[in-house]
């Protein structure tokens, strides 16, 4: 029997790529998106499939599935700061109420569940690198709270399905990844630098450029959200890539990749931006064999590829900032 996995998000940027890598683990997947972040376009190769299935719903309605599911994957959030600054009560309501549904499938089901959390929950963090044993410094009514306390309101109920009713969950804080599909004008750090490049607009770097970020490549990192779901571990797991970076190095690298780009302009720090993030990935490598393993060059070269397809397409599409 084919075991079928649900996944909420599942028309984005990480939960596409994931339906691709479950499906190619002979996985039955329903991919289950409301829309407001994803696009069709990123499952479209997809569609028409026997073992995928698209389900357009806001997973903070009542989920109705009546087939057995081996699991729940819950992956549905806005996750550009500038989609929760669109979208605050939303976040909020996607990372409590959604993950409440999403958790009481799995339960009903008697499913395997997987969170994707953040490392947003360690928001601007005091202790560097960050382990999971690192508590946060979170500003709960600041504007990136809808986000980091959504999430950390996620991680509190999975783990009280985990002790109250045995379900089977398993949490992954995930640090900055990026990739193919990311959309043109996500907000993001490496999209808009792409785009930027590409339609001629200044590069936006905010604040000095200072600040830190450690960038995976998605199929590293849906690789360890595989090994996280086939593993028997309840408490979270950092994935990402160690390798820190400052946002000017970052922007100065796609500047090259894309040669005769234009200048990097320098704008305002947003509100609570974090000022460094680094994971302590020891507990994946130990737990999960796990690692990252594609150069941040070779990851940037194929998202490249992917972006100047897009644009190709999309020539007028500009970048929010
Ligand atoms: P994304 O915006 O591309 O994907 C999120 C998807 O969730 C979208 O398709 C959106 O339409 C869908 N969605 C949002 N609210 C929904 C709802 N109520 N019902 C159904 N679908 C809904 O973002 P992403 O980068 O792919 O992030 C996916 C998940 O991974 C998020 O939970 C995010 O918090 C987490 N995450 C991502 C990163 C990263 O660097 N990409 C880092 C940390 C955590
Ligand atoms: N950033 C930037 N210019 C942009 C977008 C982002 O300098 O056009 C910075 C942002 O302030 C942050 C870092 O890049 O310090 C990473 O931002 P991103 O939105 O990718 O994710 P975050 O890690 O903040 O969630």
């Amino acid at each position: 029997m084919t075991k079928t996995i649900l996944v909420t998000g599942g028309a984005g940027f990480l939960g596409s790529h994931l339906c691709d890598r479950l499906l190619g683990q002979g996985y039955a997947v329903i991919a289950m998106d409301n829309l407001i972040t994803g696009s069709t376009d990123n499952i479209a190769h997809l569609i028409g499939r026997d073992d995928f299935r698209f389900i357009h719903h806001d997973v903070t309605e009542y989920i109705f599935l009546a087939e057995p599911l081996y699991g729940v994957v819950h992956f549905a959030s806005p996750a550009s700061p500038q989609d929760y600054l669109d979208y605050p009560i939303h976040t909020l309501k996607v990372g409590s109420l959604g993950t409440h549904n999403s958790l009481g499938l799995a339960k009903a089901r008697g499913a395997r569940f997987l969170l994707a959390s953040t490392s947003e929950v360690y928001g601007d963090p005091l202790v560097h690198p960050q382990p999971e044993s690192y508590w946060g410094n979170v500003n709960p009514v600041g504007p990136r709270g809808v986000y980091d306390e959504a999430k950390r309101f996620a991680e509190a109920m999975t783990m009280a399905y985990h002790r109250v009713h045995g379900v089977d969950t398993k949490i992954a804080r995930i640090f900055n990844t990026f990739g193919p599909r990311m959309r043109l004008d996500d907000g993001r750090a490496i999209p808009n630098f792409m785009t930027q490049a590409l339609s001629g607009q200044p590069i936006t770097v905010f604040g000095d450029g200072s600040q830190t970020r450690s960038f995976c490549y998605v199929a590293d990192l849906i690789d360890g959200i595989q090994r996280l779901l086939e593993s028997d571990r309840h408490q979270p797991v950092n994935l990402g890539n160690p390798e820190e970076w400052t946002v000017t190095r970052m922007a100065e690298t796609i500047r090259e990749l894309i040669g005769d780009a234009p200048p990097i302009e320098y704008r305002d720090l947003p509100v609570d931006d974090p000022k460094v993030r680094q994971p302590d990935i020891r507990t994946a490598r130990e737990h999960l064999r796990w690692a990252p393993g594609t150069a941040i060059d070779e990851g940037l070269r194929h998202t490249l590829d992917d972006f100047r397809r897009r644009f190709q397409a999309a020539p007028h599409t500009r970048t929010r900032a």
